[in-house]
Formats: structure tokens, C-alpha cells, sequence
């Protein structure tokens, strides 16, 4: 879906368009503040766990970009960057996107969940993780 609006198909109203990222509006129902953006790599991934070092870096480069002008041009405060990756991540569209959401002070946007997981794991979790990462 968002490979086809980076390849011009369907209509975007673009915020910035760099050689290895894009930003551009949400529709408008799912906008969780005003001026609400969302940052992709030009080059496919479905999220996180897939993405090239190049990818990230183009996304997370762009994604400052968009913070600094919003500060600038908006007055906005501070930025609140959400993005989820897999299955169990509620992600929306199976394309990496960072949203980027400006800040307001007492605009009435709740940054944190007001729910934990419920997931339970044993006490080896941690050596399990530094086990699977590269040394
Ligand atoms: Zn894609």
C-alpha cells in the first residue's frame, strides 16, 4: 500500500519526499493531532525486524527533519514518535512507518498507554535476549 503511493499511485498529500524516505499525511480519521505525519523508506520493509541499516537511518533522519520543522514552523513543543512492527504489534500497513506526532503542552493527548501487557515470561527471559543478540 504505501509502495504504491511512493511509486505515485493514488493520492498523498506528501510532506517531503527524500531519495530513501517520504513523509506524508494520514487520513484524516486516524490523525491523532493536528499536522500528524508518518515517515517510510522508499525501499520496502514491512517493519523493524526487516529493514536495511540504510532504511532506518533515512526514516530516523527524516523523522528529525520533520520534528525540527514542526518546533520551527508550528510551535509544537516536542514530538511523540509511535511505530509498530509484527503481528502482535497492532501495526496497521505492512510497510515500516514511523508516525510523528507534534506536542503540545495541554493538548490533551495521552502519551502512554493506559494499559500494561498481561504477557507473562519466566526468569530467563533476559539471558534469552543477550543470548540472541550478535556479540
Ligand atoms: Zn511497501
Amino acid at each position: 500500500m504505501f509502495c504504491d503511493l511512493l511509486a505515485g499511485e493514488g493520492q498523498a498529500s506528501w510532506v517531503a519526499r527524500r531519495e530513501r524516505a517520504s513523509a506524508f499525511l494520514p487520513l484524516a480519521e486516524s490523525r491523532l493531532s493536528p499536522a500528524h505525519t508518518l515517515v517510510v523508506p522508499s525501499e520496502h520493509a514491512v517493519g523493524i525486524h526487516d529493514a536495511s541499516a540504510e532504511a532506518l537511518q533515512a526514516v530516523l533522519l527524516l523523522a528529525q527533519e520533520i520534528a525540527r520543522a514542526m518546533e520551527a514552523s508550528l510551535g509544537a513543543r516536542g514530538v511523540n514518535i509511535l511505530s509498530a512492527s509484527g503481528p502482535g504489534s497492532d501495526q496497521s500497513v505492512p510497510h515500516l512507518h514511523l508516525h510523528v506526532i507534534p506536542r503540545w503542552q495541554g493538548d490533551g493527548l495521552d502519551t502512554w498507554p493506559s494499559t500494561v501487557s498481561n504477557r507473562q515470561l519466566d526468569d530467563a527471559w533476559l539471558d534469552e535476549v543477550r543470548a540472541s543478540l550478535a556479540p
